[in-house]
């Protein structure tokens, strides 16, 4: 049993408009292109552009506008 675990890899957070990866999860934006970024409220998943249902877990999104 020498097999290292590795450590669970969490999914990067990617802003869904430039892509760029958001490091601080705990911002609503995206800090490269300082858009507002939409997330699940059940995973945290970042929801893509022009999606209102999380690809993760298929709950609906609630837009907010
Ligand atoms: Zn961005
Ligand atoms: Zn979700």
């Amino acid at each position: 049993m020498a097999k290292k675990a590795a450590p669970q890899s969490v999914k990067a957070c990617s802003c869904p408009y430039c892509e760029a990866e958001i490091v601080d999860r705990r911002l609503p934006y995206c800090q490269a292109c300082h858009v507002e970024i939409v997330r699940c409220n059940t995973c945290l998943t970042v929801i893509p552009k022009g999606k209102d249902s999380c690809p993760s877990c298929g709950r609906k999104v609630k837009k907010t506008k």
